[in-house]
């Protein structure tokens, strides 16, 4: 029942290390070469390997990071568990990067560092909190930590999901319905939403024109989620203010991409929020002990829903 770690080795050791502390039972390889393919009950990996068959005894195969996208889940055999990383690194970072983005959007810092460059001491007239609405894409264990981290900061909270769910001080939101509202009353919109064949495109013209004149957008899901194009006409023509971009597609953006000298685009290179290994390896021994004790894992794919 050997776990089979195909990631990096630096990461690698810190997995190693808590495994031989809380799971000796089960042996760890870090080496798929080497490795009894036939002893492999568990996978951790970024891609799925071309040669995933091999493993014919696999139970689960882990993802290194929070989305399954990059899996081809239809080539992995019905039977073996899919389950994306659902750790505390990971939502304290987005938590900090959203609030980062918000703030910045909210308190006009792309048009401040515009002015710092040209030498212009000018105030910007500012908008209270109270008064700037914040609509979430994706009410899942990310979009939620994030809505409760703005909190405190006094915003209009929505969120959008697929089905109904509740959050205190929320404005919940779901269906094709709850977009339109919510589009239509959010001043920031922040994408967390995993990329399917539903969210593919999403972020489109169609999108930002729903949004009030003046909105902004920071997008932290997954590249394909977002039209390029779009949001270049939306920003040049003034209907959207500004943009702080982690994600896109191509990954990383071509030189001569208009995003990266583009006076109303913060971008960052998708690190919003990256797993930790330390708490990604207690939160995978803990899933592993879950299993094995007749329980679903933390973190389990839908295959039907593609998330
Ligand atoms: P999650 O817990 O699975 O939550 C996904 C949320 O999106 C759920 O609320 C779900 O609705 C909603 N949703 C999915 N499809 C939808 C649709 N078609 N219409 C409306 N709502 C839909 O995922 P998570 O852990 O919060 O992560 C979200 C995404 O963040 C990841 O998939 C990944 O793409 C991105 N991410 C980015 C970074 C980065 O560094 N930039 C890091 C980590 C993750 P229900 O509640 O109804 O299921």
């Amino acid at each position: 029942m050997t776990f089979l770690f195909n990631s990096d080795a630096t990461r690698g050791a810190i997995f190693a290390e808590a495994f031989a502390r809380e799971l000796p039972d089960v042996p760890f390889s870090l080496d798929p070469v080497t490795v009894d393919p036939e002893a492999v009950r568990y996978l951790i990996t970024w891609t799925v390997p071309e040669n995933l068959a091999r493993y014919r005894n696999l139970e689960i195969l882990f993802s290194i990071g929070a989305g399954v996208d990059q899996f081809r889940i239809d080539a992995v055999p019905a039977h073996v568990k899919v389950v994306r990383m659902v750790e505390d690194g990971i939502v304290r970072m987005m938590q900090e990067y959203v609030a980062l983005a918000v703030l910045s959007l909210h308190r006009d810092l792309p048009a401040y560092l515009n002015q710092q460059r040209l030498r212009s001491w000018q105030a910007i007239a500012p908008v209270q909190a109270s008064e700037r609405r914040i609509g979430v894409l994706g009410l899942g264990m990310l979009g939620t930590s994030v809505l409760e981290r703005l909190k405190p900061f006094g915003f209009p909270l929505s969120g959008w999901s697929r089905s109904p769910r509740e959050i205190g001080d929320v404005r919940c939101l779901s269906g094709r319905d709850g977009l339109d509202t919510l589009l239509r009353s959010t001043d920031i919109l922040v994408c967390l939403l995993p990329l399917t064949d539903e969210t593919r495109c999403l972020l489109s013209a169609t999108l930002f024109a729903q949004l009030p004149a003046r909105a902004a957008l920071v997008h932290v899901g997954r590249g394909p989620q977002l039209d390029h194009q779009a949001l270049l006409e939306a920003l040049d023509s003034g209907h959207l203010s500004g943009a702080v971009i982690d994600v896109t597609d191509p990954e990383p953006l071509p030189p001569d991409h208009p995003f990266w000298i583009h006076s109303k685009i913060l971008l960052t290179p998708h690190i919003a929020s990256v797993t930790q290994p330390e708490s990604a390896a207690a939160a995978v021994i803990e899933n592993i002990k879950r299993f094995r004790a007749g329980l679903d894992p933390v973190g389990l794919v839908d295959r039907h829903r593609g998330y």
